[in-house]
């Protein structure tokens, strides 16, 4: 692996909460185990990317309250799922790894982790929240619920 694309929301931490209300920001905290993924990933000198959608400012907030804006090496902001899909080639573009040497995680199964698919990137699917609790994983889709199993299973991306 040489690159982490990630999704932002309910994926780095339970942004749902929020119902997209800006003064609540500050409950917002990182999912357990989150930054051990990504120390591991920094040590190993693999970038980490947030591809996301929504308003570009609300989304850099939610970051920065993660504590993530040093840690993170670019944030990409869509404006919906197909904006996401052509910023993830320009991701592909600018960083010039080949696709299968990317991973593309999110709690979104129809939109990250199937626009990881499409363009061939490994995927995982963070299956969190009650829209993905009765849904079936993709095949070739790595399917974790938590940071502690991606930590395990960091050795063979
Ligand atoms: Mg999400």
């Amino acid at each position: 692996m040489k690159l982490w694309v990630t999704d932002l929301d309910n994926t780095l931490g339970s942004t749902g909460i929020l119902k997209g209300d800006e003064n609540r920001i500050g409950e917002l905290s990182l999912f357990p185990d989150v930054l051990n993924v990504f120390k591991v990933l920094i040590a190993q000198g693999i970038p980490i990317v947030v591809l996301t959608k929504g308003d570009f400012v609300y989304q850099r907030s939610k970051i920065h309250q993660l504590g993530l804006t040093e840690v993170i090496d670019n944030i990409y902001v869509a404006e919906n799922d197909e904006g996401k899909s052509s910023l993830f080639q320009k991701i592909l573009d600018e960083h010039d790894i080949p696709v299968e040497e990317v991973v593309m995680i999110g709690d979104g199964r129809d939109s990250e982790v199937a626009i990881g698919k499409k363009f061939g990137a490994q995927t995982i699917w963070f299956k969190y929240g009650k829209y993905n609790k009765d849904s079936e994983a993709p095949e070739g889709v790595r399917v974790v619920e938590n940071y502690k199993e991606i930590l395990e299973m960091l050795s063979e991306l």
